[in-house]
């Protein structure tokens, strides 16, 4: 990214016609972030990597992270002007896109009579019944803001619930920032994982309370040997397994066949509760998520990012029998803005979109998904590139391996070529695709993308690969 010269305001996107793609792909030519580049130098001595969040500041962009004004759709637009076709949407939590008009409404007439009354709340009821309907396992409901805060409420009942101590977690999965999790869910050198039938455990922060991890078991994922070996080696002791439905912190790593439904069996044997962690795969993959779409019956699930279109709007569902549990004078859970009013509408309006017509709007995410997914992997082809598209209906991500495929955290961490990936994701932007320069993440496709986005993009891909 150069501060070039900016050439002049962006023409505007003409539509339909694919003989001008290349003439779109250009849109953003000649390419400058001369604005992102001087706001980054006034973030200097003010925030932390320009950001309040690690995973957006310079580390993934190269020199300084492009920052964004305004988005509509599937468009995001930088502060220089440029023009995006965002495959990020936020982490996941535009399900819809940008600025969708009934998010937009919903937040305003929520935001005119009154953000937040820290009383019970019909829209509270509202959105809780909704996902009674929706999410099968959703006998109760507690809102929170962040998954992280959902997660480790769900980590917090299922010790009280239980009386046991122990949380059994997968390698390469990432499920919040707070202490018990906060291990081997970053890349490394292959070298430092140990040896899969015991994987050192490796935290990703300084700073951790001392004895957080003790309590935490570490087994790699898609192997149901090695799980059955840890749950037999702490009888008793196991009061969650905790899993993410599909890997989307390490790229997007499927479930082996039958592997969570054998989970499930393995935890229901042993007196474990499962807890599914769905903050990315919730109202995203089916409207009840990977519950439904893998038929499982998880005691516990997590949500967030999707749920609240935008707004910091998580939830834990589960069991009654387990939920009850938060009932004052058992299990504690909190907090000021959980279930706020802003939050609750806009959930309920992007709940009422994502549902209509009979779920319409994942049969589109999951038809665009292929059309791109099929079309990159094309391009990898003819441009003899050795990169693997990975996909689970709209979650996707480009691995630059050459392995067949990436099952688990040790083959992400051993085969990946995450550089070669920031490289091709950083030459995209000049041609109007925006998505994570990190190559752990994963892209979304929302309702708000359509086939012209994914020509446009096959488009810049095989323009950004070069002529050979
Ligand atoms: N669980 C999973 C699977 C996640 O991917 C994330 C965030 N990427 C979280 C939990 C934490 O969610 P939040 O960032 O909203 O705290």
């Amino acid at each position: 990214m150069e501060g070039r010269t900016h050439s002049s305001a962006p023409p505007s996107i003409a539509r339909r016609d694919v003989a001008r793609t290349m003439k779109l792909v250009e849109t953003n030519l000649p390419f400058t972030t001369a604005k992102s580049n001087q706001l980054y130098q006034r973030t200097l001595g003010v925030l932390i990597e320009a950001s309040s969040s690690s995973s957006r500041g310079p580390a993934n962009f190269g020199e300084y992270p492009v920052f964004m004004e305004r988005g509509r759709g599937s468009r995001i637009f930088d502060a220089d002007g440029n023009q995006y076709i965002d495959w990020m949407m936020a982490f996941g939590a535009l399900p819809l896109g940008h600025a969708h008009p009934e998010v937009v409404e919903a937040i305003a007439e929520a935001a005119s009579t009154g953000a937040h009354f820290a009383t019970a709340t019909a829209i509270e009821l509202e959105v809780a019944e909704m996902l009674q309907k929706i999410v099968p396992n959703a006998e109760r409901v507690r809102f929170a803001n962040t998954g992280t805060e959902a997660v480790m409420a769900a980590i917090r009942l299922a010790r009280g619930v239980t009386g046991r101590p122990k949380i059994l977690k997968f390698e390469g999965h990432y499920h919040g920032w707070h202490d018990d999790l906060l291990v081997s869910s970053n890349v490394m050198p292959a070298a430092a994982l140990g040896l899969r039938t015991d994987p050192i455990k490796i935290p990703d922060s300084s700073g951790l309370n001392r004895t957080a991890l003790d309590d935490t078991i570490i087994v790699p994922w898609n192997d149901i040997e090695l799980l059955r070996r840890a749950v037999e080696s702490h009888p008793g002791q196991i009061a969650a397994i905790i899993t993410e439905g599909i890997m989307a912190n390490m790229g997007v790593i499927p479930p082996a066949e039958g592997y969570l439904e054998t989970l499930q069996i393995i935890a229901r044997a042993n007196g474990i509760l499962f807890i599914l962690d769905e903050t990315v795969t919730g109202f995203r993959i089916a409207p009840g998520g990977c519950q439904q779409h893998y038929k499982l019956s998880p005691d516990l699930v997590t949500f967030g990012k999707a749920l609240g279109c935008g707004l910091p709007v998580a939830a834990l569902v589960g069991r009654a029998e387990v939920m009850d549990a938060l009932q004052w004078g058992g299990v504690l859970h909190y907090g000021t803005h959980n279930g706020s009013r802003m939050g609750m509408f806009a959930a309920r309006a992007n709940l009422r979109v994502l549902t209509r017509d009979n779920n319409a709007s994942f049969r589109h995410t999951w038809k665009i998904a292929d059309r791109l997914c099929s079309g990159l992997r094309d391009v990898f082809k003819k441009k003899g590139v050795s990169a693997i598209v990975q996909n689970v209906g709209p979650m996707f991500q480009i691995l630059f391996t050459d392995r067949p495929a990436i099952r688990d955290y040790r083959d992400f961490c051993r085969y990946v070529d995450r550089a070669a990936f920031q490289k091709f994701v950083l030459s995209l932007f000049p041609l109007g695709v925006y998505t994570s320069p990190s190559a752990a993440l994963h892209s979304i496709v929302a309702l708000a993308h359509n086939e012209e986005d994914v020509d446009l993009t096959l488009a810049a891909a095989e323009k950004a690969l070069g002529s050979s």
